[in-house]
């Protein structure tokens, strides 16, 4: 499969036509962004981590029944995936409190939840990505009732999966957040990525942090938590 004209560049990926109408290929960068793009760097090797995790996960969850936007790996930072319209939601999972949580409703992190929760904002730079909920993403016609429901009810199932899968490897998976899209036919596929860039790991011993917060908080070792997650999959 070869690249053919570049489609996107976002902050951390570049999307590329093939000469399959049906597929693209993504390919991962090492550029970082957070605070809604305001800070910036380079997370050396990133790219390889978030692209063979990704890769892998989306092979865990379609062994469970979930449908991915996941082809075929072409190197250690492009991927084969299928095309898709994004529904214009990020859908967030959270199953310990932290980050945005903590923040807006004024409590500590590290609490666990008796049951996870989802929250959804709309995929707007403009508009900074405001939370919305389900009655305005139909009033906005993101989505309809029926993908809602769908999505809520996919995203719910991939925290059961990589919730238990993580746990195996020793790190809690404190929340997370899912882009879902639209096959030609309509049917929805997860798709985007789940890296550390958009998931919260941490150590299950230690709790430290093997994610982007490293980078987000300057808490240093930032390439040191990447490589450690990667080793946590993959041993290597
Ligand atoms: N997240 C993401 N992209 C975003 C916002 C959040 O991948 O644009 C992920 C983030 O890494 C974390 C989860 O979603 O795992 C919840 O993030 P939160 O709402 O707490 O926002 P943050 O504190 O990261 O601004």
């Amino acid at each position: 499969m070869q690249k053919t004209v570049q489609l996107y560049e976002g902050k951390a990926k570049k999307v590329y036509a093939t000469e399959n109408e049906d597929l693209v290929i993504v390919s991962y960068k090492d550029d970082a962004t957070a605070f809604d793009g305001q800070k910036k760097g380079t997370i050396v090797g990133k790219g390889v981590v978030n692209n063979r995790m990704s890769n892998y996960l989306m092979q865990v969850l379609e062994k469970q029944g979930i449908k991915t936007h996941f082809v075929e790996e072409l190197n250690d930072r492009e991927t084969v995936v299928r095309k898709v319209s994004i529904v214009p939601l990020e859908v967030i999972i959270r199953n310990i409190s932290a980050g945005s949580f903590a923040k807006r409703y004024g409590v500590e992190e590290g609490i666990v939840f008796d049951e996870p929760t989802i929250e959804f904002s709309y995929k707007n730079d403009d508009l900074h990505d405001p939370l919305i909920n389900d009655y305005h993403a139909l009033a906005l016609k993101l989505a309809t009732k029926d993908e809602i429901a769908q999505i809520k009810s996919m995203a719910f199932k991939i925290n059961e999966v990589l919730k238990a899968y993580f746990i195996k490897l020793g790190v809690k998976l404190v929340d997370f957040k899912l882009e879902f899209g639209r096959l030609k036919d309509g049917t929805i596929v997860l798709a985007d990525e789940i890296s550390p860039d958009t998931c919260r790991f941490w150590d299950a011993k230690t709790n430290e942090k093997l994610d982007k917060d490293r980078f987000r908080r300057d808490l240093g070792n930032v390439e040191d938590a990447y490589k450690e997650m990667m080793h946590r999959v993959f041993g290597d």
